[in-house]
């Protein structure tokens, strides 16, 4: 693919392809400020206080979000108490309606709210096109169809939901993870306040206008934006009946702890260090591919990226260096650039933790690749996809989540090895099998201690496929019919 000149419209120099800039046009409309959506409206925080919400690939203000006081985050508990009892008494295939047209109104904006995505997060315009808004329409239509079918889920029995469920996120998928806390919650007649991450609300925000336009009833839907504290105090609200929180294992032990005493019900997806195992035997150049999106896909910015690299010895040289020759290409740049593969770290203080941890690891002795040729830009956050070798099962860059295009390389002698290495970390996400065997793969699938293994593939999402982890990485599952069981009694 690389270094081929002559007649092609393109300019390739050595070093690989050169694009021409290809950027998305599309400008959303964005506020200069947004209230708390709470009751159906939009409303000034109580607290009087506001904070920015930056482009990361920028480093510009895009607007101003209010953030949540104790008294706020009461009035929006309120109001989903109150919406509660009719929300729960309607006929599900009355509220599988209003699911039905979110789905559709996400689908008629899945082009502004893309790129509003990228711009308040900075992962590339391909991405939150291709995958994240398509699976946000996605998720809203599966639970459109679940919601008059209730009894079919549970066997014949007659469910209710909880009540209040209260709901936390991150900002590495904010509006996938909107959606896929909302959804099932809506579906068993429950009632909603979330949170989304502090650098990238815009979008449940907007969605939030979405839900305006459907003339989704008052109170069902609240959002409460803000930081740490303002998601401590829904988490530990007295009127929730339901906790599920997504991202960091530190925060998820903190909002256990606090609920310990209560007898609240809490799911948690939480961190990952997800091992991806090459056999000898693999298809080389697909598994390449899966390996470079399990770990460069939204700049390593997933729970369940594959951030640990097991190849099998015997190819260990040629595949390390047809990984180096794949990275060389990847284009690191403006997110809204629709050749854009890599796109902006979330935040200075993100960057801030992938450099420790980089440094971390050189200084431990692994072997720093950085391959990249391409600049970065100047303003905004920004970290090349690398890769470690010469990497020890002992050193961090093997065993902590470092959320960033930063892949671990090692290798394994048999399967046996290639299981005890893949299991020996304290999460339980995600792991990724390539191999041409099927029998290899169905036993070494049965022995990973991982809460979703990929076999030849690597970061597929269904909405219709329950996704979640164990031991560290968190208990509960999002998705399928599982997921449903968390919003039911
Ligand atoms: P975080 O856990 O601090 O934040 C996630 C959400 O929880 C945000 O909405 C945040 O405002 C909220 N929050 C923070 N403190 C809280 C508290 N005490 N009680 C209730 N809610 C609280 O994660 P982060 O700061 O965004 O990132 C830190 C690390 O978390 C990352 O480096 C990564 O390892 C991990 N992470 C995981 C995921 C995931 O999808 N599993 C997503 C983002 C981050
Ligand atoms: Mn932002």
């Amino acid at each position: 693919m690389m270094g081929q000149s002559g007649d092609t419209a393109v300019a390739v120099p050595s070093e690989g392809w050169n694009y021409s800039p290809a950027p998305e046009r599309t400008r959303p409309e964005i506020d200069s400020e947004y209230g708390l959506f709470i009751g159906g409206e939009f409303q000034a925080p109580q607290s009087d206080r506001t904070f920015n919400t930056i482009n990361p690939a920028t480093g510009q203000r895009l607007s101003r979000i209010s953030e949540a006081s104790e008294e706020d985050v009461d009035a929006a508990m309120a109001a989903a108490r109150v919406a509660g009892p009719k929300w729960a008494r309607m006929k599900g295939r009355e509220r599988g309606k209003y699911l039905f047209r979110l789905a559709r109104r996400v689908q008629e904006c899945a082009r502004e709210l893309a790129v509003l995505e990228t711009m308040d997060g900075g992962k590339p315009i391909k991405e939150s096109r291709d995958v994240d808004l398509p699976l946000v329409a996605q998720h809203f239509f599966y639970h459109a169809g679940w919601a008059d079918k209730l009894q079919w889920a549970f066997g014949g029995r007659d469910v209710k939901p909880r009540g209040v469920c209260g709901q936390i996120i991150p900002w590495n998928f904010p509006l996938l993870m909107a959606a896929w806390k909302l959804a099932p919650a809506l579906a068993c007649g429950n009632t909603v306040v979330l949170k989304p991450a502090e650098t990238t609300s815009l979008t449940a925000l907007h969605l939030a206008k979405l839900m305006q336009e459907i003339d989704l009833p008052p109170g069902v839907v609240n959002i409460v934006t803000g930081a740490g504290d303002t998601g401590r105090m829904v988490a530990s609200h007295p009127a929730v009946k339901k906790v599920a929180f997504t991202g960091s294992t530190e925060v998820g032990r903190r909002i256990m702890e606090e609920l310990a005493p209560r007898e609240v019900p809490l799911t948690l997806e939480l961190g990952g260090k997800s091992a991806n195992i090459v056999f000898a035997d693999a298809a080389i150049e697909q598994a390449i591919e899966g390996v470079v999106s399990g770990i460069w896909f939204n700049q390593g910015h997933v729970c369940c990226a594959g951030s640990r690299l097991l190849v099998e010895e015997s190819i260990l040289e040629p595949f390390v260096a047809a990984l180096r020759d794949r990275m060389a290409q990847l284009r690191v740049g403006d997110p809204l650039d629709k050749n854009t593969d890599i796109g902006a770290i979330n935040s200075s203080e993100q960057l801030d933790r992938i450099r420790a941890l980089v440094t971390a690891g050189q200084e431990e002795g692994a072997i720093l690749h950085d391959v990249q040729s391409t600049p970065l830009p100047e303003q905004g956050f920004w970290f090349p996809p690398c890769f470690f070798t010469g990497v020890q099962p002992a050193h961090v860059v093997a065993r902590e989540e470092i959320f960033g295009p930063v892949l671990a390389v090692m290798s394994f002698r048999t399967p046996e090895e290639a299981i005890r290495r893949a299991n020996t970390t304290p999460y339980g996400l995600a792991a990724g099998i390539w191999t041409d065997k099927g029998s290899k793969i169905f036993e070494i699938a049965s022995r990973m201690d991982a809460g979703v293994v990929w076999c030849n593939t690597y970061n597929q999402f269904d909405a219709a496929s329950p996704f979640g982890g164990v031991k560290e990485s968190g208990f509960g599952r999002e998705g399928g019919l599982q997921g449903l069981r968390a919003y039911v009694r």
